[in-house]
């Protein structure tokens, strides 16, 4: 990591980025609010450190010890926001409810829920138009008609809206439409998808947790998103594979806090998909925002029982709004309490 000094100049700056160029190393440019600091990536990197101090401008060179760089705390001590549309996430702003079917059905199906959880008070429209699918037998989305179904949702609830990408050739087409990308968890190490939504800025990504990532693999992820020029990247617990079957997955509470100390970038839960159970959803989801989530992501259907897709662990839009009503004395308990670094 290359920090600049105050008044360093753009010259400067795009001289050591030429600089790294010519060593063959990547670079990632910083701009803090003070200073700007240049990442630069490579294996070689550390050879190349005292070079790099002997450049006008260059104030410090500091070596950082996590194998991931760009996600870690030590790069970036202070959190990142991310915006969905007008939506802010992550460093402290108000808890942020995204909600929605697992699955995109119908246009009936997708504008209900879409209004009845903008009506509720949530921020942000879930909803799958490409779905991962254990089984290739079962309902694996509507594909394109689906986004067209989400952007009439959006339309309809003012929400906007995130929704699944599945493989590197239909980044172009989701970005279209989406507001935010989700990377699911069974890619969370797809490295051409991660590129792929690394590469385009346009928009967000929501990434996450792999069904049996430890934490580290999990932000060597983010890093692959954020080394391609994407800084805006939200992690999500979801729940990991274990031993236990009363549970769909076993929701990593400590994830989070963990995670917020390791990463600068926002940190979401989803208990849907961690339970299983529309029945565990409600505690476990203020469970997660007491750990100190900053948003979380639920799936809400209108009849969970005529659900295509995941209408076990689905909320009816009545147990959307006793949850909604329960989390305000969670979020706003936890929010008083410094977050510790
Ligand atoms: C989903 O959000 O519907 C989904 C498939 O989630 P995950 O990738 O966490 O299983
Ligand atoms: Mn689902």
């Amino acid at each position: 990591m290359i920090v600049m000094s105050a008044d360093a100049t753009d010259q400067q700056v795009q001289h050591v980025e030429e600089r790294l160029a010519h060593f063959g190393l990547g670079a990632v440019t910083l701009h803090g609010q003070e200073r700007i600091a240049i990442a630069a990536i490579g294996t070689n990197a550390l050879e190349h450190l005292e070079q790099m101090l002997t450049l006008p401008g260059v104030a410090e060179v500091v070596p950082i010890s996590r194998p991931f760089k760009l996600a870690s705390r030590e790069v970036r001590p202070t959190d990142t926001i991310v915006k969905i549309g007008n939506v802010e996430v992550g460093a402290g702003r108000p808890l942020v409810m995204m909600a929605g079917p697992c699955s995109v059905e119908t246009l009936e199906q997708t504008v209900t829920t879409a209004k009845a959880v903008a009506a509720l008070g949530a921020n942000i429209l879930r909803g799958g138009a490409y779905k991962p699918s254990t089984s290739p037998y079962n309902f694996r989305g509507l594909g394109e008609p689906g986004l067209e179904i989400l952007d009439e949702a959006r339309k309809a609830s003012g929400l906007p809206v995130i929704t699944e990408v599945l493989t590197p050739t239909d980044v172009p087409i989701v970005v279209a439409v989406a507001d935010c990308l989700q990377v699911g968890a069974r890619n969370m190490q797809n490295f051409a998808l991660l590129d792929a939504v690394g590469e385009q800025r346009e928009r967000p990504v929501v990434l996450k947790r792999g069904l049996s990532a430890t934490i580290e693999e999990f932000l060597l992820a983010a890093e692959y998103i954020l080394a391609r020029g994407n800084p805006n990247v939200i992690l999500c617990e979801r729940g990991i594979r274990t031993f236990e079957k009363y549970t769909r997955n076993t929701f990593d509470v400590s994830a989070i806090p963990l995670l917020k100390r390791l990463t600068h970038l926002p940190v979401i839960g989803d208990p849907s998909h961690g339970t299983g159970k529309w029945y565990l959803v409600h505690p476990v989801a203020l469970a997660a925002v007491a750990a100190g989530a900053d948003g979380l992501i639920i799936e809400v259907h209108p009849n969970p029982d005529l659900a295509l897709k995941d209408g076990a662990q689905s909320l009816t839009f009545d147990n959307f709004r006793t949850l909604m009503v329960a989390l305000p004395a969670i979020a706003q308990a936890v929010r008083g309490m410094p977050m510790i670094n």
